[in-house]
């Protein structure tokens, strides 16, 4: 017996086999969930479909999340051939490279609002358009980041971003409580994705987490995925409204100085 036996989860941002939103869809499978994906355009779908095959998974949709008419059109199809839906997970992001890098002051009005419409918002349309299929009560999960919290280098408009969807989060928590859903939001560590691809000196910051991260290690989708299973499944019953951070420990850091770098200073 798995501990998604019976249950729908409709999961959006795969967008290959890097992708979070993968690790979290096959953890949902291997426990038994029944996964449906969206991803966001045509030219993913020859990525999307044979990953979709490996879990068998036969809804697959094209959404762009910025549009309420594609959004409509997934969820009415969901209603249609499920007639239920028991988790949502929210794994998508954007913003324009200049956005990412340069100087914070320089973020343009047009670049802030799509970032913060694809990346924030469409939390909001989403969960619109779940909470009356989640008859049974729900659980949605969305993706974040530690540089909602603190100053990172790089991250600027998707910083603002990941901070508004801790602050949906949590008000979407409390106005969907009361039908027994819960939301919640998991703060990964940096994984090498075609998203993180966009972050200028990645590598570096991978290379540099793991060092100082306590338990010396990156973080994978897997990881991810472990932790999705338990906020989508019973064992996070009570668990609403919560920024769970896997990131091997980095966020509890006040210093990111090893033991080691101390030495040479
Ligand atoms: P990814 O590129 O595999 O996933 C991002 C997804 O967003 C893609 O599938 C992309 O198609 C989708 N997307 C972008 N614009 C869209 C739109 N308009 N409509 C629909 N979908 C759209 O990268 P990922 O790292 O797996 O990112 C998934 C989530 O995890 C994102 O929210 C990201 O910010 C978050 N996250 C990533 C990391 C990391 O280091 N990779 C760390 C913490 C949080």
């Amino acid at each position: 017996m798995g501990l998604m036996d019976g249950k729908v989860a409709l999961v959006f941002g795969v967008a290959n086999r890097n992708s979070i939103g993968w690790g979290i869809a096959r953890r949902l499978h291997e426990e038994g969930a029944t996964i449906l994906l969206s991803y966001a355009g045509a030219a993913l779908e020859k990525r999307v479909r044979p990953l979709a095959q490996q879990i068998d998974c036969d809804f697959v949709e094209i959404c762009d999340v910025t549009s309420d008419e594609q959004l409509d059109v997934v969820f009415d199809k969901v209603r249609e051939r499920y007639g239920s839906l028991d988790v949502l997970v929210h794994s998508v992001a954007y913003a324009n490279r200049e956005d990412l890098g340069g100087r914070f002051v320089d973020i343009s009005r047009e670049g802030f609002s799509m970032a913060l419409d694809i990346s924030a918002y469409s939390l909001i349309a989403m969960a619109k358009r779940a909470a009356p299929l989640m008859t049974e009560g729900g659980s949605i999960l969305s993706m974040t980041y530690f540089a909602s919290e603190k100053v990172m280098p790089r991250y600027h408009v998707m910083a603002v971003a990941k901070a508004a969807l801790e602050n949906i989060t949590r008000y979407l928590a409390s106005d969907l409580g009361p039908q027994g859903i819960r939301v919640n939001a998991i703060s990964a560590g940096p994984i090498k994705t075609l998203a993180a691809a966009g972050v200028p000196g990645f590598r570096t910051m991978l290379r540099y987490s793991e060092q100082a991260a306590p338990l010396r290690r990156t973080v994978s989708a897997d990881d991810v995925g472990n932790t999705a299973l338990w906020l989508a499944s019973d064992l996070g019953s009570a668990v609403t409204g919560e920024v769970v951070h896997v990131d091997a420990g980095y966020n509890i850091l006040g210093l990111t100085l090893t033991e080691e770098d101390l030495e040479k200073l």
